[in-house]
């Protein structure tokens, strides 16, 4: 046991999926030809003003709704004033002072129960454009198709205590925005990243120690992996007897290390001031009623609900709503089977061939009213379970429906007595050792009999039949 304690707080940026960017009218999308989705808002002209975009507005009072923040009707932007290449005007437009959102928290399960992770507050900003580094022709280039995309940064409070606690934060972030549809959640394109600040102390200190930050870790797997990592670091130094320098650090997953990147002395300072070309945000009363309305059920209910319906696991159930997705694609199927054998079947099998597919949910071909017709002839006995899991597979390659599958395969299960006697016969006289045994009392015999039979049938006779004409036929 270490004698040292982590502490963590997370800044992340979520682009909002609205229609047009945050100032201007420019499409709001992703991978069009660099510098081609710009205008003079955009790319920082002289004269050029930003008009709010208001369904920006709406999505961000909707994130701080979902974490339970109290909204600021009147919020201010400011200039956060630095000088980089891909930010054309020289600032960036963001909330300073008065954020929208402010004093929220969402609840992770940690390895002892619940815990409520603080949050200090959610501003709206606008997305820089990129720098892109050739590697051929020695230049660097910048495109700013990206600047002004919409960003809620959605800061934490330094309440997370190992890298497991801040994945499990950060999940339930990512969940959360993506439920409302106000974010794509698409992590390789940007939509969805992640500042990770890290400090360790000793354990029982109240003071916390110095932090450095993690820029842009980009997956679930890889923020683990740099928090553990700057931790194991930190935990060196001050074994050593060293200090830890507050610096803003990169993660180099493919060498799992994090090394300098500037330190906090050549920090920018900002130079904030509220941003004299944009009126301070104003949400009518009557409009915000409304948005509190329309807030979905989030990640936290519909699980509880999905518990009630199917009587599973917490585990599991949080496989039904690891995403919007996933959680709507049980609920069509459970509307039309039973809901508890449709979860086993997503958290079984069909969680098994994602994984191996390595597909998304709507790649893969499976259906909800496809699962839903298994699972129904499953219950009506036309194929065995062990069928329905044989053909899992297939039928997520294949797209096709399972009676279709089941007709064009010949795998109906065989309920009619005269083909099983059949079979039954015919293993019974195969197997004379083993008949003798059972008559002299190894009842226990019997499963090794059913095995035969199902072999002898290609797994579909119906279980039932066979076991009552084997107790007929043993005596
Ligand atoms: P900055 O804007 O310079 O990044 P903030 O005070 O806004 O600084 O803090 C950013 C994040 O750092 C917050 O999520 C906060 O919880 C976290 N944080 C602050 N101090 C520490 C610390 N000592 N250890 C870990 N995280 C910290
Ligand atoms: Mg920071
Ligand atoms: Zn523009």
């Amino acid at each position: 046991m270490s004698e040292y304690e982590a502490v963590i707080g997370l800044e992340v940026h979520v682009q909002l999926a609205t229609k047009s960017k945050l100032f201007c009218k420019c499409p709001n999308c992703f991978g069009k030809e660099p510098n081609t989705n710009t205008c003079e808002v955009c790319t920082g002209m002289p004269g050029a003003l930003p008009r709010i975009n208001h369904e920006a507005v709406h999505f961000a009072t909707l994130v701080g709704l979902a974490t339970n923040c109290a909204i600021n009707l009147d919020s201010v932007f400011a200039r956060k004033n630095y000088f980089y290449p891909d930010l054309p005007c020289g600032y960036q437009i963001s909330q300073f002072e008065l954020p929208l959102c402010e004093h929220g928290h969402l609840m992770i399960e940690t390895d002892n129960g619940p815990k409520k992770i603080g949050i200090t507050r959610i501003h709206m900003e606008n997305d820089a454009g990129k720098n892109i580094h050739s590697q051929t022709d020695n230049h660097s280039y910048v495109d700013l198709n990206r600047a002004g995309t919409p960003l809620v940064e959605i800061v934490s409070e330094p309440d997370m205590r190992s890298a497991e606690e801040a994945v499990a934060y950060l999940k339930s972030l990512y969940r959360i925005v993506t439920y409302l549809g106000v974010c794509d959640g698409n992590m390789e394109e940007g939509s969805f990243r992640c500042d990770a600040n890290v400090s360790i102390r000793r354990k029982g200190d109240t003071k916390l120690g110095t932090r450095t930050e993690l820029k842009n870790v980009n997956s679930f797997r890889n923020v683990a992996r740099a928090i553990a990592c700057e931790i194991g670091r930190q935990e060196d130094i001050l074994e050593d007897g060293g200090e830890v320098s507050q610096e803003t650090r990169l993660y180099d997953a493919d060498k799992n290390i994090t090394a300098a990147m500037r330190s906090k002395e050549e920090a920018h300072d900002y130079c904030y001031f509220p941003d004299p070309d944009l009126l301070p945000v104003h949400i009518e009363p009557e409009e915000f009623a409304a948005w509190q309305k329309e807030l979905p059920e989030l990640p936290k209910e519909r699980m509880q609900r999905f518990m009630e319906m199917t009587a599973i696991a917490e585990d599991e159930a949080e496989i039904l709503v690891s995403s919007k997705a996933m959680a709507d694609f049980f609920e069509t199927a459970a509307a039309s089977a039973s809901p508890k054998k449709v979860a086993n079947y997503i958290v079984g099998p069909l969680q098994r061939e994602l994984n191996a597919s390595g597909k998304s949910l709507a790649e893969l071909g499976m259906t909800a009213a496809h699962l839903a017709e298994l699972v129904s002839i499953v219950e009506e006995g036309l194929i065995s379970a062990k069928i329905a899991n044989d053909i899992f597979a297939d039928l997520c390659a294949s797209g096709d429906s399972p009676k279709a599958y089941v007709t064009e395969h010949k795998l109906a299960q065989i309920s009619d007595t005269g083909a099983i006697d059949a079979a039954v016969d015919k293993v019974i006289a195969a197997n004379p050792a083993e008949v003798e045994a059972y008559k002299g009392g190894k009842k226990k015999l019997v499963s090794f009999f059913m095995g035969q039979v199902m072999r002898e049938t290609k797994g579909k006779a119906n279980p039932a039949v066979v076991s009552k004409l084997l107790q007929e036929k043993l005596g």
